[in-house]
């Protein structure tokens, strides 16, 4: 008999299982938002990416809606080919605008613009520089690439400076790639200082801006405008899926960076064009972004209350650095982790353990936002003090 091929795929879960890192979906009901249903329960949602509410906004789902009246529910093809509609355009004028940029370009998801603007613009001859806790999109898109890449320890210019005198002088183009706000730490990358490591090395800069946009910054346009860094030359890239509540991705920056992605991007070239609705809700929502200020206000109220009753009464639980409305807290263990998620959860609070291999410690993820009210972080608080 000869050996069953796939018989390795049951004893690779089973060793995921083992570890406490088996992962499976959980359902919710109705719209997003502050609470949301939970397999049937009333939950108060600290586990979403929908920082200023919008995805559930009536504003956004009149734009989808009527976007699907007027254009279809399908773009039909690649924007290339028969894919492109003016909506599509008026997007990427209003991302442009509103991060600063000569042009912006939309893919159908974050993810993909990662991968298809780091592959378009690196190949063999190259040289990648890499943040150790990047996102998956941003590792994919360097292996993608078949650049040379070299991770260096989270946020530390020093070595990365290090690395940059030892490696630069072997490679063509070199691009160093980071987060902006790490998505599952809430830290910040070290931006002025990475753009001056890359003026001096000759090397492009791509930040992801995906945890950033609608939230840091004085306008929302991200932690570019945060640092004082607005019309630095580098490469913004972001999604439209978090703080703007919708679906899709973007590259923004120059005019010949945009142009070049347009005709090299194998993510964006040979891909179906962001849907009507997508695109028109996310526009709806750069509009909230620009003209309701206040929401980001109270965004920023709420994770300044947050972090206040949590240093004054769970010093035992002591958040991970954090200058974003993530918040998170370290745990012993993946099972040790499952178990306060649990816990949690039937208290009426959903906020996700977060495990290896996504991050290297296990920890609980909160991610707070605009529409939450004081009662629900007071509720966090206690429920975490009883656990
Ligand atoms: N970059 C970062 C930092 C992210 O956290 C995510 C989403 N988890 C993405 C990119 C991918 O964005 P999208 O969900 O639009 O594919």
């Amino acid at each position: 008999m000869p050996l069953d091929p796939y018989a390795w795929i049951e004893k690779s879960l089973a060793t995921i299982h083992r570890a406490d890192w088996y992962r499976s979906v959980t359902t919710i009901h109705g719209r997003p938002g502050a609470t949301v249903l939970l397999a049937g329960e009333e939950v108060i949602n600290f586990a979403s990416n929908d920082y200023l509410g919008l995805a559930g906004d009536e504003r956004l789902i009149k734009a989808a809606v009527s976007a699907i009246a007027e254009f279809g529910t399908g773009s039909t093809g690649s924007r290339l080919l028969s894919g492109h509609r003016e909506l599509h355009r008026e997007l990427e004028q209003a991302i442009a605008s509103l991060k600063q940029t000569a042009d912006a370009v939309v893919f159908s998801s974050g993810y993909l613009a990662n991968l298809g603007a780091i592959a378009a613009l690196m190949g063999k001859r190259d040289l990648i520089l890499s943040d150790q806790y990047n996102h998956s999109s941003l590792k994919n898109g360097a292996i993608l690439s078949g650049a040379t890449l070299i991770e260096y320890p989270h946020c530390d210019v020093a070595v990365l400076k290090t690395q940059l005198l030892e490696h630069r002088h072997n490679y063509q183009r070199c691009l160093i790639i980071t987060d902006s706000v790490f998505s599952m730490d809430g830290d910040l990358c070290p931006l002025p200082a990475l753009l001056d490591l890359a003026d001096e090395f000759s090397c492009m800069l791509l930040v992801d801006e995906a945890h950033a946009t609608g939230v840091m910054g004085k306008t929302g346009a991200g932690c570019v405008e945060h640092f004082g860094c607005t019309g630095r030359n580098l490469i913004q890239i972001g999604t439209l899926s978090k703080a703007l509540g919708s679906l899709g991705g973007y590259v923004a920056g120059s005019a010949t960076l945009i142009d070049f992605l347009r005709n090299r991007a194998p993510s964006w070239i040979y891909t179906t064009a962001l849907s009507p609705a997508d695109t028109a809700a996310a526009l709806a929502a750069i509009e909230i972004v620009q003209t309701e200020p206040q929401r980001r206000v109270q965004l920023w109220e709420n994770v300044d209350y947050l972090k206040k009753l949590m240093q004054s009464q769970l010093p035992h639980l002591p958040l991970l650095p954090t200058a974003s409305p993530i918040l998170c807290f370290q745990l012993p263990s993946a099972a040790n982790a499952l178990n306060i998620g649990k816990q949690l959860q039937e208290a009426g609070i959903f906020a996700p353990a977060i495990r290896p291999p996504t991050v290297p410690t296990s920890r609980i993820r909160i991610s707070v936002m605009a529409t939450h009210q004081a009662a629900h972080i007071a509720k966090l608080v206690s429920v975490l003090k009883e656990n």
